[in-house]
Formats: structure tokens, sequence, C-alpha cells
């Protein structure tokens, strides 16, 4: 099986620090399914293309299926698994590419951190549901597709199409992007993972599909599939990624009939609860201007906006393309001087003092302090309550206690989050914190109450004075 990268960025060349595989060498690299080999069938300044071939030793295969599940079938030695792109190419790539997923780059960072132009060609993939699913699975990331049918033998034209297609994709991304939605998606598209999955699959699930999977429009259908028939884990993949984003509908795959079935009521997203009990605080407390600190892709800012009786709105984040994702959101035009007026966004530090901050009448950190060392809390503390002190700060974060009943969730919600915390940690911190800075705290929950482990989120309510 085969899979091949290619970029036109020039040099071209420099593929070969992305992938951190030299394009004059041919590496090998030991696979527990077989060995993967990477090779540049061409590399020049103007283009460059890196290839992964997989080939797969049956008899390891069968082998390392067969624990304890004896299998004396033909199949297990004769079927795609050496020929088809599947879940083992998915593997191998993130093996053999692990530091290029991670959009690490030593000697080539900022071109690490860019959309390139890409193309990918798999020439002969199994597609679970037909090319059309290939369509709805990578445009909406920003690929071009080309998906063909192959027929079942270019001999007997009656015989129809095969399972397989041969795919491929164009698009300008970054690599480390692309080379995850690999990972989730051969898997995805492929008939049958052939591994165990255990609950931190869900783990690596969101790991790789971060910044690309809680938005994306199949979110469910892509999740269903990756977890196979785990149902618990496939729930609790879904709660995590709506905390994520909870703009867009699941929509339920009309493909696979063996797709696990949605729980019998739909409950609102928890991402949806909060930003409505947020809402209802603030109203409660009647701003005219209020900061969304740490305001991601401007959920929120899209909620605020709503509100007749705020002359400004702002948002303020570490990362530029949550900044850039918020803008497109708030569909912000740089000419209309009315919107420019009352809507603005920058980049800014929670933990930086910073003049921008002053002069709101409410802060909003929704989900933002667990994002940050706990080492770094003095700072926002200094930052937040001693230096821009606004009348009112809203603070909501994760009830880790709530933990216990994501059946299945081993760590934290969030790979990104540093720490989560109980209630009473919560409190002990914002009573400390409202005391030395003249403020008093009020707490409550938000979401669906457990007697034992209360609400999934919590919320402090800071007023000055
Ligand atoms: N408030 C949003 C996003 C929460 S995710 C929501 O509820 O949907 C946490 C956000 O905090 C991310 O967008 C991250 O970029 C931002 N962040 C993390 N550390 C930060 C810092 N030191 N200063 C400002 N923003 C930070």
């Amino acid at each position: 099986m085969f899979l091949t990268l290619t970029t036109t960025h020039r040099p071209a060349t420099d593929l070969g620090f992305l992938l951190h595989k030299h394009p004059d060498r041919v590496q090998q690299f030991a696979q527990s399914t077989g060995t993967a080999t990477v090779f540049y069938p061409e590399a020049s300044e103007e283009r460059c293309t890196a290839a992964l071939l997989l080939e797969i030793d049956a008899v390891r295969l069968a082998r390392s299926a067969g624990r304890g599940v004896p299998d004396f079938s033909l199949a297990q030695y004769v079927n795609d698994r050496s020929y088809a792109a599947s879940s083992l190419l998915g593997v191998a790539l993130a093996d053999v590419f692990s530091t290029a997923r991670s959009g690490r780059c030593r000697s080539r960072q900022e071109l690490a951190d860019s959309a390139i132009p890409l193309q990918l060609e798999l020439p002969v993939l199994p597609c679970r549901g037909g090319p059309g699913v290939a369509h709805r699975i990578f445009e909406p990331l920003g690929w071009q597709v080309e998906a063909t049918s192959i027929p079942l033998d270019r001999r007997f034209d009656g015989w129809g199409e095969s399972r397989y297609v041969r795919l491929s994709l164009s698009g300008t991304l970054r690599l480390a992007d692309a080379l995850n939605q690999l990972y989730v998606l051969l898997p995805v598209l492929d008939e049958a993972k052939h591994y165990w999955q255990g609950p931190d699959e869900v783990e690596k699930l969101l790991r790789s599909g971060a910044g690309w999977l809680a938005g994306h429009p199949e979110r469910a259908m892509i999740t269903r599939r990756y977890l196979g028939r785990h149902d618990a884990l496939t729930r609790v993949a879904l709660s995590r990624l709506a905390e994520l984003d909870g703009d867009h509908e699941e929509s339920v795959d009309p493909v696979g009939e063996e797709e696990v079935a949605q729980p019998a009521e739909r409950r609102q997203p928890l991402n949806e609860q909060r930003h409505d009990a947020l809402l209802a605080a603030l109203r409660r407390i009647g701003p005219d201007s209020v900061i969304d600190l740490g305001c991601g892709s401007g959920q929120f800012l899209a909620r605020l906006i709503k509100e007749p009786g705020l002359t400004k709105i702002t948002g303020m984040d570490v990362s530029i393309r949550s900044l850039q994702a918020a803008a497109r959101r708030l569909r912000l035009d740089p000419l209309n001087e009315r919107q420019a007026a009352r809507i603005d966004l920058f980049q800014g530090s929670l933990t930086y003092e910073d003049a921008r901050l002053s002069g709101y009448s409410a802060a909003v950190l929704m989900e933002v302090i667990e994002h940050l060392d706990p080492s770094r809390l003095g700072a926002l503390e200094r930052v937040v309550f001693a230096a821009a002190r606004p009348a009112a700060v809203l603070v909501s974060t994760p009830n880790a206690e709530y933990n216990a009943n994501y059946e299945g969730l081993s760590g934290m919600r969030h790979p990104d989050h540093r720490f989560e915390w109980s209630r009473a940690d919560l409190a002990a911190w914002a009573q400390r914190v409202a005391g030395e800075h003249g403020y008093s705290v009020e707490l409550t929950g938000i979401g669906e109450e457990d007697p034992e482990h209360g609400t999934p989120t919590q919320l402090a309510v800071f007023h000055r004075g």
C-alpha cells in the first residue's frame, strides 16, 4: 500500500525538513505488521514528492491480530491488507512521521506553522460508503477531492465497481494537519480497524483531531466510525467534542448500518449551556462593555454582539489562528466604522500586564484558566484582578469531580488542560483571590447536576467592592 505527498512550495525540497526524512535517502522502518519505506520519487526546487510504502507481512499480521481469538480461516492470510491503504497505513504514518504530525520542526518552524500547497495520492483506498463519503469527509477540511471508484475487474464491465477508490486530495494546509487528518480518516474510511479500542483511543482521537475535528460538520460520523462499535467511548468523545465546539448540528450518517444508536433524547450541548449561563449571569450584572479573555474562535462573542445594551465588545486571545477564526465567524469588516467602534479583537496574553485590558465593566474567562500552567496563575490574578480590575469577572472551568460520569475517561477532558479542579479547589482559589483584591464571589454550577459529583462546569462570578 502506498501514499504520496507532494508540495510545490518553493523550495519544495523543504518537505524533507518538515517530514524529518532526507530526500536523498531511502529509509526503512520496522512495523508490527510489516515494513514501512520512505523515499522521494521526485525532489526538485519546484516540486517534491515523498512516498510511504507499507509492505505487510501477512503472517505477522495474522499473528498480531489473533491474540486470544483463534481464526482458522484463510482470510487471515489472503485479504486486501497488503494492497489497500487501510488503518494499517494510518498507524505506520503516525509512527514514521510522528514529529511532523506534532507540528514541530527545529530548522523550519515557520514553515511547519504555515499552510503550504499539498497534494496527496492514495491509489487504492477502501472507502466504506463509496466516493461520496470521501467528499463529505475531506471537503469541509479545505481539500479539493477527486475520488474515483475502481472497477472490480477491468475485463468484466458488468461486475461493476469494487469497494475501493483512487483518492487524490489537493489543498493548502499545514502539513501536520494533513497528516493528522489522514491518521484519523484512513481508519474511518476503512472497513475494518484491526486493533483493540482502549479508553486512550478517545485521547488519540481528540489529540489528532485538534483544530479540525470539533468544527467538522461530519464529526459525529467520523467519531463513531473511528471508535468502531464502542458506544461508551463514542459518547465520551462526542460530548468532549461538543464542549470544544457546539456550533454544528451533528449529522446522522446514512451510510453505515452498523453505526451506534444515538441516545434517545438529544441533550443541549454543554458549551451551549455554558454560553446561556454566562449570558444570563452577565444580564443580571448589566455591563455596558465586556472583554472575553481567551475568546478562542469567538463563539461567545457571537452571542454578545446580539446584546443591544453592550456598546463595546472585545475578544482577546494568545492564538492568532483562533483570532482569525473569530474574525471570520463575526464577519468583521475593516471598512465598517460603526462595527469597528463596537467590536475589537486583539492578540495578547493573560499573564502580561496590558493597558488594553482596562476600562471594561465585565471580563469573561470561559474555560481558560485550566489552559495555564498553575505556576502562571498568579500572573493572571495580577493582570485581571489587580491591574485591569473590571467591576465583574466571570470565570468558568471544568468540575473535575464530574469526570467520574464520563465512562472511559481516564485523564483530563482535553489534552491541553494543565489542571482540572474539584468544587473545593475552585472555591478555595476564588475566595482567596476575591479577598486579596477586594472582590466578593458567588459560586454556581452549569449543566446537568449529578447528586454526588455536581455539574460538569463550575462558575465563579466576582463583583468588585
Ligand atoms: N473561551 C473560549 C475558548 C476556551 S479554550 C470558549 O469557551 O470556547 C482556551 C483559550 O484560551 C484558547 O483559545 C487559548 O488560545 C487561550 N489561551 C490560553 N492561554 C492563554 C493566555 N496566556 N492568554 C490568552 N489566551 C490564552
